[in-house]
């Protein structure tokens, strides 16, 4: 694991700006570690969830939009639940992520193209339509037969449909997607 340089400059913006858009107080965190111990994922992250808390703290912007560990997190909540402070660190991971991708600082490319495939689903169905999504991922990461040998195994066991289906009001669904793409305009 590489050292983590807290001589860099504090980015006190960075903090707040982390601060306002996910509604959470990383001051708060006093590096119990409990988030990081409960954490499923934290053997593959370049820097353990805790430490994303004291590098946010620190304000050690490059670090964290840098690290892998925000594209590798799973987002299942173990650390939410686990933080004796209460603070909703899932969320917060959340909102790195979206800072990241919003300055185009991707460190797992094909995890983002994971993110695309899935929500063009989202937008087009309404819902999840899984045999699409794989394929549109497989498309877009080069990864033409990834998990190809899996496709036999779950439609026989009818788990997913071969074709799409929309859920009704999914018109509604595509429309807070444009909402969502508005908004993004209007705030640069
Ligand atoms: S939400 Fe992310 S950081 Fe938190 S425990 Fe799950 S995988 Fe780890
Ligand atoms: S569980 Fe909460 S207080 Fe403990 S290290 Fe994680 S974020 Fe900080």
């Amino acid at each position: 694991m590489d050292a983590i340089n807290l001589t860099e400059s504090i980015d006190w913006e960075f903090i707040e700006h982390v601060k306002e858009e996910s509604g959470q107080d990383p001051a708060l965190c006093y590096q119990c570690g409990n988030c990081t111990a409960g954490c499923p994922y934290s053997h593959y992250f370049d820097y353990p969830v805790s430490q994303i808390m004291r590098l946010l703290q620190a304000g050690q912007k490059d670090t964290i939009l840098n690290s892998k560990a925000i594209w590798l997190c799973a987002t299942c909540e173990t650390c939410t639940t686990r933080c004796p402070c209460e603070i909703d660190v899932a969320h917060i991971m959340d909102v790195l992520r979206i800072i990241a991708r919003r300055e185009n600082r991707v460190s797992e490319k094909d995890i983002k193209l994971f993110y695309d495939s899935f929500l063009d689903s989202v937008k087009k169905f309404g819902r999840i339509y899984e045999v699409g999504t794989l394929m549109s991922y497989n498309l877009r990461s080069g990864h033409l037969f990834a998990d190809s040998d899996l496709g036999p195994k779950v439609l026989a066991h009818n788990k997913i449909h071969f074709l799409p289906k929309k859920i009704k009001g999914s018109d509604k669904v595509a429309k807070i997607f444009d909402r969502f793409q508005e908004t993004l305009k209007k705030h640069g």
